[in-house]
C-alpha cells in the first residue's frame, strides 16, 4: 500500500473511541472516520456502568480477559493520572458467607496470581481495617488496584483528545448500504475504508452477520440496576464484592464507590428484552425481541447453565427491598430504602454459545484480513480499552 490507509470505526463507545485514539497515536493511517449511531457518543454501557478499574483475578489465565486486564488496569490509572481525571483508589475487598466460597476465595487469588495482579488474603480480623462495614466468614481478599474512574470524565477527554487529532467523529448516522471497501451513510455521506472495525457492543454481532461472520452466538442481554445514596451516613472505604459464581460473568450484587467516595449498590442481572430497553418500554427492538423470547422460553424450560434459577432469582431484584436484602449478607449496615434510589441501568452484551449451552465469558475478537469485530464487549471491557485499542491496532498494522 502506497498511501498511508484509511480506517473506520463502526461504534462510538468507549472501545471504538480508544480504537480511534490509538490509531491516532500510531501515525499509520491517513482518515480515521468513528461512526455512532446515536446523535450522542458513549451513551450506552461506556457510562452506564460501575466505572469500576478491575484488577483482573477473576479470569482463567488462558483467556483474552486475563491476557488484558491486569495490564489494561495499570494503562487505565496511568490514563486518568496523565490527564487528571478524577479517579477514588478505594481499592476493594471481595468477603464470604461460608466454607464453599472460602475455596473460591482461594481459587481467585490463584487465578489473579497468575494473571499478575497484586491482591492477598487476609483473615477477617484484619477486615475492619480496610472496610469497617464489611463481614467475612473467614478470610478475605484485599485488592489495592481496584479503583473507580467517571466514565463520563473519561470519554469527555477521549473525544477532546480525537476532535484535537483531526479525527472525523460522525454522529446520529445509519448505514444504509456497503460494500468491500466503502460505506454508504444515512446523511448521504459514503466513506471508503481500507480497514474496518466492528465496535458496536451489543450489535456488534449483527454488524459482523452483515460483513459475513458466521458464528454460534446469540444475544442474550442482562440489564444491571443499581440503587445508589449520596448520604454521608453510607460513608465507606472500599468497594464490597461477594464471591461470585465464578462459572457465570456477574460478579453478584456488589457495593461500590464513584470518583466520589457515592455509594451505590448492584448492578442486578435480570434478563432483558433488547439491548437499549432501559425501562419498562423504552428501546424494545422487535427484531431482537422476536429472536429474544423465544431463546429465553427455550432457556428457562431447558434451565441450561442454570437459566431459570438466575432469572428467578434476579427477578426479584426489581424491588428495592431485595436488593438491599442482598447486599446485607455482605456488609453490616443499617439500610433504610428511602435512603437509596434507582440509578440508571446499563445492559450487557452479553452473548450466549449455543454450541456449549452457556454464557461466554470472554470477549470473542474476530480478525478477518482488513476488519475486526469486537463482540461479547461486556465487563471488564472498560477497563480494558486502551489495552483492547493497542491489540487491534496493532493486528491491523500488522497487515499494512
Ligand atoms: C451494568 C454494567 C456494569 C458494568 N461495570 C463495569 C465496570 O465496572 N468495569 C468495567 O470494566 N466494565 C464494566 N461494564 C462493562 C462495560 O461497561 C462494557 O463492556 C463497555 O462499556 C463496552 O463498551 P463498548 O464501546 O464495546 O460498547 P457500548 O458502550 O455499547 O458502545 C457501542 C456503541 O456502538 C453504537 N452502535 C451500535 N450499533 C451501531 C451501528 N450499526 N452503527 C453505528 N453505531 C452503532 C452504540 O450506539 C454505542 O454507542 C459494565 C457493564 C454494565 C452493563
Amino acid at each position: 500500500m502506497n498511501q498511508k490507509p484509511n480506517l473506520v470505526i463502526i461504534g462510538g463507545g468507549i472501545v471504538g473511541l480508544t480504537i480511534a485514539r490509538e490509531a491516532y497515536l500510531v501515525q499509520k493511517f491517513n482518515e480515521i472516520t468513528v461512526i455512532e449511531k446515536e446523535n450522542k457518543f458513549a451513551i450506552h454501557s461506556s457510562t452506564r456502568n460501575s466505572g469500576v478499574i478491575h484488577a483482573g483475578f477473576y479470569y482463567l489465565s488462558n483467556s483474552k480477559k486475563a491476557k488484558f486486564c491486569s495490564s489494561a488496569n495499570k494503562m487505565l490509572r496511568e490514563y486518568c493520572s496523565q490527564h487528571q481525571l478524577p479517579v477514588n483508589k478505594c481499592g476493594k475487598v471481595v468477603v464470604t458467607k461460608n466454607y464453599e466460597e472460602e475455596k473460591v476465595l482461594y481459587e481467585l487469588e490463584s487465578r489473579g496470581k497468575k494473571n499478575g495482579c497484586d491482591i492477598k488474603i487476609l483473615p477477617k480480623n484484619l477486615l475492619s481495617s480496610y472496610e469497617s462495614n464489611a463481614k467475612t466468614y473467614e478470610n478475605f481478599l484485599w485488592s489495592p488496584n481496584t479503583w473507580s474512574a467517571s466514565p463520563i470524565h473519561l470519554i469527555e477527554n477521549i473525544l477532546k483528545e480525537l476532535r484535537e487529532a483531526n479525527v472525523k467523529l460522525l454522529c446520529n448516522q445509519k448505514i444504509l448500504n456497503y460494500g468491500e471497501n466503502y460505506l454508504s451513510l444515512s446523511s448521504g455521506e459514503i466513506i471508503k475504508y481500507d480497514f474496518l472495525v466492528n465496535a458496536t457492543g451489543a450489535y456488534a454481532l449483527n454488524v459482523a452477520e452483515m460483513f459475513g461472520i458466521k458464528t454460534h452466538f446469540k444475544l442474550l442481554p442482562f440489564k444491571g440496576l443499581y440503587l445508589s445514596t449520596k448520604l454521608k451516613r453510607y460513608k465507606m472505604k472500599a468497594h464490597v464484592y461477594p464471591v461470585p459464581d465464578i462459572d457465570q460473568p456477574f460478579l453478584g450484587i456488589h457495593t461500590t464507590l464513584n470518583y466520589k467516595n457515592e455509594l451505590k449498590i448492584g448492578p442486578t442481572a435480570i434478563p432483558a428484552f433488547s439491548p437499549e430497553n432501559y425501562t419498562l418500554l423504552e428501546g424494545i427492538d422487535l427484531n431482537f425481541l422476536s429472536q429474544l423470547v423465544p431463546l429465553q422460553l427455550n432457556l428457562l424450560i431447558k434451565n441450561h447453565f442454570n437459566f431459570r434459577n438466575l432469572a428467578l432469582k434476579e427477578i426479584k431484584f426489581i424491588f428495592k427491598q431485595n436488593i438491599l436484602k442482598e447486599v446485607k449478607k455482605i456488609i453490616n449496615m443499617d439500610l433504610n430504602e428511602n435512603d437509596f434510589n434507582w440509578y440508571s441501568p446499563g445492559i450487557r452484551a452479553q452473548l450466549y454459545n449455543s454450541k456449549t449451552k452457556s454464557l461466554e465469558n470472554d470477549f470473542v475478537l474476530k480478525e478477518e484480513q482488513n476488519r475486526f469485530h469486537i463482540l461479547n464487549s461486556i465487563s471488564p471491557a472498560w477497563t480494558c480499552s486502551l489495552k483492547t485499542a493497542e491489540y487491534v491496532i496493532k493486528h491491523l498494522v500488522k497487515n499494512l
